[in-house]
């Protein structure tokens, strides 16, 4: 997908025993792979339907995340999930426009909301340090194409959060932010600031 980032699809035996919600994340491991027995929190990409197919998409940030890359196809992998918050959120004010912030691979959660809510009012701000670290940006197009509720906003390096505040006009929104600490600090304080309810505000931090 980009340098040092892949997409996996693993066939899952028992579909119906693991419960995704859109932006959900399950922990990934390798029982019989050394290096690999430990649970990693990793967002799934699809909708996971009864046939149980799951998608991942990983950037080799370290041990675990690189090591994947050399795995052989058929090896057994284990998970455990779904966890997150992102669609109880959503649920939770289901008239409310939703503001989407993605910080690098942060914004794989949001990827997956995006394509759940197909007839939600949605912006998203979606940066990545460099532009060939921007994942998923032709698929974005399209769905944005086809759904004009859909604003993109989908930049190399940061947004301005403050900036972006302040041109938002609607009452009725949620915010939900994934991505590394400071990214999420900066975002929730402009949101703050703003005099945004902390309760329709969701921040899910990508550190490990
Ligand atoms: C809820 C959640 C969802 C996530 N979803 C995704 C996802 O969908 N896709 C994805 O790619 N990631 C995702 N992540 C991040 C992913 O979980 C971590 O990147 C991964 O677990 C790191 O494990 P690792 O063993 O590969 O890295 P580690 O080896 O543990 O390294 C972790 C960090 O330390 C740094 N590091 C490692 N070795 C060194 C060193 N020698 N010197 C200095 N720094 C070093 C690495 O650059 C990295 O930033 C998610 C995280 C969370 C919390």
């Amino acid at each position: 997908m980009a340098p040092n980032f892949y997409e996996f699809t693993f066939q899952l035996r028992q579909a119906r025993r693991l419960v995704i919600q859109a932006g959900d994340y399950v922990f990934l491991r390798f029982p019989n792979t050394p290096g690999l027995r430990e649970g990693h929190p990793l967002s799934v990409v699809n909708p996971v339907t009864t046939e149980g197919r799951l998608v991942l998409a990983i950037r080799g940030d370290g041990d675990f995340t690189r090591q994947i890359q050399q795995v052989p196809i058929g090896v057994t992998a284990a998970f455990a999930g779904g966890y997150g918050h992102f669609s109880q959120v959503i649920k939770d004010y289901p008239q409310a426009r939703l503001v989407l912030a993605g910080g690098g691979t942060g914004a794989i959660p949001l990827l997956a909301v995006i394509a759940a809510y197909p007839d939600k009012a949605i912006a998203f701000y979606y940066a990545a340090h460099t532009s060939q670290q921007l994942i998923y940006v032709d698929e974005l197009r399209r769905l944005a194409a086809d759904h004009p509720q859909l604003n993109l906003h989908i930049q190399e390096g940061r947004f301005e959060p403050e900036k972006i505040m302040a041109s938002l006009t609607t009452e009725n929104q949620i915010f939900l932010l994934s991505g590394p600490g400071p990214f999420g600090r900066n975002w929730r304080r402009a949101i703050q600031r703003a005099g945004v309810a902390s309760s329709r505000v969701y921040y899910e931090e990508f550190s490990w």
